[in-house]
């Protein structure tokens, strides 16, 4: 059994049951410059025209690719001039509106973004939908080439009877309300005490970490205010985080797994009799470190629970919520097969118990059990939404490419001046600097083309004119001069508050 530092901190300050907010972790990063269009560069009229849709990592790095591509190598003396297009007011997808709040060290990548995107060659369009407010007929008349990486974040579901129910919910629901995302429901209504965590996954790990968290501990983090009185409704007791497979097949990495021992109050529990390993789990605990890391870990709290004399999950379970901690509890070779409910809400959780078959597989053992819970979260992986008029591959939920470059079917022809990067490009797999070297891929593929002369010539290139088709459809575009408003505006309300910043809770807020 694992315990949160902060409940012996609890204890040492005489507060049982309270739970003190953590240090703050350094500075917040500022995710601040963007280039307005009186900063940028002049462009030379045969410059490098190049729109990113999605300014999230993946589009930021790839903005970084083409700025490099054009510093090292351009020898004519072409220069490049890049729109970084979103549908939100404000930059940073994923970063600012996917990254857990208690999450500083991943927010430490905003600066390097925030660098890159300060180049005055890169222009901030934000508020700009493609689809809606630029078509790729539009795209093609401005820009030599488009860099598609809108990323993914709409939820995979499991295909179970109940996920219907009332208390059902897709991470993405509840990452994007505590992160503020200026489309997700103002409120959170937290009626469960016990609640299930689907998936063994790092967004599992977000998800469970944040249902345990109080306002106390947000209280430095960057999330709107009505986030943090949301917060303050906060009744979960009991998070069970589910695994289909055994434990050497979770996909936490180790960093973030040891990060929930970190949660003050609350006690990390997991039944002993999940850790057996087959052989081909032995072996792949064996043979690769992050699995032997994240087998070593759990192992560690099992083990912690039986010093202290508690011989089952159930039993440690009982002693942390008596001692007054939340518990977040690890279940593996469980696989959901109906979510129960009465009166339209959940109210469990039917799963089956599995057992391993070669290839790292499971198959169900014919037997069942039922977790009395009041709310199911299903963090099984993200999905990417199609693009209107961009092929897309509903199978993957990707935009079928080589490279980057699109295609018009999986496996089938290029359709020239159109690449992608990102979740988009590739699935909803791998760290935020795995973007760097996706985008690295991405505009290789663009500059081998522009080289080879494939790249289309677009007949209205000038920045400005871009600009103006979109004054004339009236679109409300937040530029680079617009988003530090907003920026200065979150950090006076933060500083206000005694923070770094604290962001502003919707689209109109943030237009206003
Ligand atoms: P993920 O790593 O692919 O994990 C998805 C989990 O859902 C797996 O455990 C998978 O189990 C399970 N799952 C899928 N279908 C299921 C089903 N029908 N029933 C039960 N379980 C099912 O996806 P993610 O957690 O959404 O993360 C996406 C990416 O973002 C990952 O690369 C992750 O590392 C990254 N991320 C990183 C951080 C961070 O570094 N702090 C934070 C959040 C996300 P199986 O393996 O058995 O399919």
């Amino acid at each position: 059994m694992g315990r949160g530092s902060g409940s012996d901190g609890a204890a040492a300050a005489g507060r049982p049951g309270r739970i003190p907010a953590p240090a703050r972790a350094g500075p917040e990063p500022r995710l601040a410059p963007l280039c307005d269009d009186r900063s940028m560069t002049t462009p030379s009229d045969s410059a490098l025209r190049v729109a990113v849709v999605g300014s999230g990592p993946a589009g930021v790095y790839a903005c970084e690719a083409l700025l490099n591509w054009s510093d090292n190598e351009d020898q004519s003396g072409r220069g490049i001039v890049v729109d970084l297009l979103d549908r939100l007011p404000v930059p940073y997808g994923l970063l600012r509106h996917g990254v857990a709040p208690d999450h500083p060290r991943i927010k430490g990548i905003a600066r390097t973004l925030e660098g890159i995107a300060a180049d005055p060659r890169i222009r901030f369009l934000g508020n700009v939908e493609f689809g809606t407010d630029l078509t790729l007929t539009d795209m093609r008349d401005h820009y030599h080439a488009v860099i598609f990486a809108t990323g993914a974040l709409d939820d995979r579901r499991l295909g179970i009877p109940g996920e219907e129910l009332d208390g059902s919910y897709g991470a993405a629901q509840f990452v994007t309300w505590y992160d503020g995302h200026p489309d997700s429901h103002p409120e959170w209504r937290f009626t469960a005490e016990r609640a299930a965590v689907v998936g063994v996954g790092n967004v599992a790990l977000d998800v469970a970490r944040m249902l345990v968290r109080t306002p106390e501990q947000l209280e430095p983090t960057d999330i709107p205010e009505h986030v943090r009185v949301g917060f303050g409704t906060n009744i979960t007791r009991v998070v069970s985080v589910i695994g289909r497979r055994g434990p050497a097949y979770a996909k936490f990495t180790p960093l973030e797994l040891r990060e929930m021992d970190k949660v003050d109050g609350t006690t990390i529990v997991v039944d002993p009799d999940d850790l057996e390993y087959d052989d081909e789990a032995r072996e792949l605990r064996e043979s690769d470190r992050r699995v032997g890391q994240v087998c070593t870990q759990l192992e560690k709290w099992a083990e912690a629970q039986r010093e202290a004399g508690l011989g089952t999950a159930d039993e440690a379970e009982a002693a942390a919520l008596a001692a007054g901690d939340r518990v977040v509890r690890f279940r593996f070779h469980r696989s959901p097969v109906e979510i129960t409910g009465s009166d339209g809400r959940v109210s469990g959780l039917r799963m089956e118990i599995t057992e391993p078959v070669p290839g790292g597989r499971v198959r169900g053992a014919g037997r069942t059990e039922d977790l009395p819970v009041e709310a199911v979260y299903r963090a099984v992986g993200y999905r990417s939404a199609g693009l209107e008029d961009v092929p897309f591959d509903p199978e993957t939920a990707t935009i079928p490419n080589d490279s980057g470059r699109v295609l018009d079917s999986v496996g089938g022809t290029a359709r020239p001046g159109l690449f992608t990067a990102g979740w988009i490009k590739r699935g909803p797999t791998g760290v935020i600097g795995t973007n760097r070297s996706c985008a690295v891929e991405t505009v290789g593929t663009l500059t081998a083309e522009l080289e080879t002369g494939t790249l289309p010539e677009p007949p209205r290139p000038d920045p400005q004119a871009v600009r103006d088709l979109l004054a004339d459809r009236g679109v409300d575009v937040v530029d680079g001069e617009a988003w530090l408003a907003i920026d200065a505006r979150e950090r006076q309300l933060g500083e206000d508050a005694g923070r770094e910043r604290t962001k502003l809770p919707g689209r109109a807020e943030m237009l206003d």
